[in-house]
């Protein structure tokens, strides 16, 4: 931090750069986060953010980890965005790595719409996010033109406030012939499973759960809708996740469709 010290109030304000760090796996990032990350005075990193990416750090840039794994509870959402200001106030290039995609279910739209109302500029550095690569890291392609016409992303964890188009329609998003890609799906995976079934989707349908997508840790189930839910409690799968439903998922990998768990070398 050697020149941020040199760095006053009157300072012309900083740049905050909300960045994607991909998946994962260190290498699926991409050449514009990694040019950025290595320009930025101070880092506030999210815990799905791989520590690797932060290779591309500036020796002396402040790096502040935000994140809730690791035993530390999650910093409030109003206490980052207060960081953001400040540090970009006080003229600094601000970075806020986050997992996947900044604008996947990553708040990035929040923050971003935070730094307008501050009048600070913001600039969006895609990733590629988890529903789509982790399914890929197995073989599952969201999308085919043989076997589903879109993919839909969709999280199992929304706001309870009741408002119209904040909670998933399960019901309707099971009539709609896309694939299924659900994020923090984990915890109330057979409430989901069962609303699925409900609304029409066979029990049968090709479904899978992995857990730390494009990881060296990566472990996954691939089974029947109706038995998703067990096997993810018999494989003991957790958090970080991704839940996959719909037929593309019968092109997993070879030998995964009995619902074995597999590691990823
Ligand atoms: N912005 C991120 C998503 C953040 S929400 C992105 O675009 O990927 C956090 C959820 O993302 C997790 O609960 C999990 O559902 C999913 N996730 C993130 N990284 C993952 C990984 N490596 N493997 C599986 N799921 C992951």
């Amino acid at each position: 931090m050697k020149n941020q010290r040199m760095k006053t109030l009157n300072t012309p304000a900083g740049k905050v750069f909300l960045i994607g760090a991909g998946p994962g796996d260190p290498e699926l990032l991409t050449i514009k986060a990694a040019r950025v990350l290595g320009e930025c005075d101070v880092l506030l990193v999210d815990d799905l953010a791989d520590s690797a990416v932060l290779a591309h750090a500036r020796p002396d840039a402040r790096i502040v980890r935000v994140g809730k794994r690791g035993g530390c509870r999650s910093t409030p959402q109003a206490f980052i965005e207060r960081l953001m200001r400040r540090y970009a106030r006080a003229g600094f290039t601000v970075g806020r790595v986050k997992g996947g995609d900044p604008f996947v279910f990553g708040r990035g739209g929040e923050e971003m719409q935070a730094m307008h109302r501050a009048g600070i500029a913001c600039e969006v550095i895609g990733g590629l996010s988890a529903g789509i690569a982790a399914p890929a890291a197995l073989g599952v392609p969201v999308t085919h033109r043989d076997l589903a016409c879109g993919v839909t992303l969709v999280t199992g964890h929304a706001r309870g406030d009741g408002q119209p188009g904040r909670k998933p329609d399960w019901a309707a998003l099971a009539r709609t012939g896309t694939t299924l890609v659900i994020y923090m799906g984990m915890r109330k995976l057979a409430a989901i499973t069962r609303a699925l079934m409900a609304g029409g989707l066979p029990a049968d349908t090709p479904a899978c759960a992995i857990q730390n997508g494009t990881r060296a840790s990566q472990r996954s189930v691939v089974c029947r809708l109706d038995d998703l839910a067990q096997r993810v409690i018999d494989a003991d799968l957790r958090s970080p996740a991704i839940v996959v439903v719909g037929e593309v998922v019968s092109l997993a990998d070879a030998g995964q469709l009995a619902g074995t768990v597999t590691r990823v070398a």
